[in-house]
């Protein structure tokens, strides 16, 4: 069988303030295996943002990592010196972040930014053949390379954030961490972009963590689906299962939140309440003060994540495989 190209083990970071840490991720595992697309939901500060920034060490200040590995090919990146990490993120792991804009440089073209990204890996010769290179990149995203002379704020969002991909895909990664890729756009140009994602990654086979509070999009893109709340990972499952057969009540309540592409009219419904304060969550069962099957044990005991099938685990006291 083949082995998980990602391997996050027991993952836990803090917030560090004067009233103490505040954990922000609380000891999540999760695999990813070679050329598998799974999807991190949740609502906002659940974590998924979080873990993406862990895996690449690119938390910023006062987020520490408190536990745990991040095994990618078999190496911890969490053990790895700055140099070996530098070289590991885009030749190997890439990332497009939610608002291209800030992930470009406003003062550099376009052209040059995705030249500057391959000499430094050293995967261009010279600069006729960085240059050719990146009018090639621009091109897989559906951008002329006429564009190449274009500064960020010249084109539109959405095709900042292509060449946000375009970067990310500069290298040939063999993971690609999508963090809210689409989430300034209009829905016309998102549905673009994503079936594009989908298109070269069909090709290329590289794996990829999608990151989103849009469970509708994710249902269509990914494989495997994650679902986080409140800092903690509450259930995982096959996309096609996870549609069909929730078993946690906050991932139920999710679904019926957001319209499905499969089914017909349902009328949609949110889930009351809102996410606790990470700074004191509620004893036992986080979600317990907005789930409508909370029993007393769930004020109590903080249920552990079980396997309820081959690829299906989820964390709720009501739920036995
Ligand atoms: Fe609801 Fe209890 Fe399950 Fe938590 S453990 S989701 S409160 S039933």
């Amino acid at each position: 069988m083949a082995e998980p190209i990602l391997s996050i083990r027991d993952l836990s970071v803090d917030y560090v303030s004067a009233d103490g840490p505040v954990r922000a991720l609380d000891h999540v595992s999760l695999d990813l295996m070679p050329g598998e697309v799974v999807g991190v939901a949740g609502e906002s500060g659940c974590g998924k943002s979080t873990m993406a920034q862990a895996i690449l060490r690119i938390l910023p200040p006062p987020a520490v990592i408190s536990g745990g590995q991040v095994l990618f090919e078999g190496r911890d990146l969490l053990a790895m010196d700055e140099g070996a990490l530098r070289r590991m993120r885009w030749e190997r792991i890439a990332m497009v972040f939610q608002s291209a804009m800030d992930a470009l440089n406003p003062v550099l073209t376009v052209g040059e930014q995705i030249a500057d990204t391959l000499r430094a890996h050293g995967a261009a010769p010279s600069g006729r053949a960085a240059r050719a290179r990146a009018a090639e990149l621009l091109g897989t995203v559906g951008i002329h390379a006429d564009r190449l002379e274009s500064f960020p704020h010249q084109l539109s969002g959405g095709m900042r954030q292509r060449v946000g991909i375009a970067i990310a895909l500069a290298l040939d990664p063999a993971l690609v961490i999508l963090d809210e890729p689409t989430t300034a756009l209009d829905v016309i140009v998102e549905r673009e972009i994503l079936e594009e994602i989908q298109e070269l990654q069909r090709k290329r086979g590289f794996a990829v963590m999608f990151i989103t509070h849009d469970l509708t999009r994710m249902l269509q893109f990914a494989n495997r689906v994650a679902i986080f709340y409140a800092a903690r990972l509450v259930e995982v499952a096959p996309a096609g299962e996870l549609r069909m057969a929730a078993r946690h009540p906050y991932t139920q309540g999710l679904l019926r939140a957001f319209p499905s592409v499969h089914g017909g009219d349902v009328d949609l419904s949110s889930i009351p309440g809102s996410p606790p304060s990470l700074r004191s969550p509620p004893r036992g069962c986080r979600f317990h003060p907005r789930c409508a099957v909370a029993v007393d044990l769930c004020r109590e005991r903080e249920p552990e994540l079980v396997a309820l099938g081959p690829a299906h685990a989820a964390a709720c006291h009501l739920v036995t495989g």
